[in-house]
């Protein structure tokens, strides 16, 4: 198992599902998977532990939902 240092972890392809330990501020993550992961509304995708994939993909609903939002209220006031 390998250990990596949050600030100098450095991702690629090949690190997907591997299992590793990082070391950072908030403290240890033993046993982490590294997972690819993709947003289904605009398809960018991430790579990283499950902790920050689901960073990434609430982030990108939040998001969308707000420029979604922005458009029907856009739309109601007889904008566009
Ligand atoms: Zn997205």
């Amino acid at each position: 198992m390998s250990e990596a240092v949050d600030e100098d972890l450095e991702l690629s392809d090949e690190d997907v599902e591997e299992i590793i330990s990082i070391i950072s501020k908030d403290g240890i993550y033993l046993r982490s998977e590294i997972v690819r992961v993709s947003c289904p509304i605009c398809g960018e995708e991430f790579i990283g532990t499950k902790r920050h994939a689901g960073g990434f993909l609430g982030g990108h609903q939040v998001y969308h939902e707000s420029i979604i939002r922005e458009y029907e209220n856009a739309i109601k006031h007889g904008g566009v």
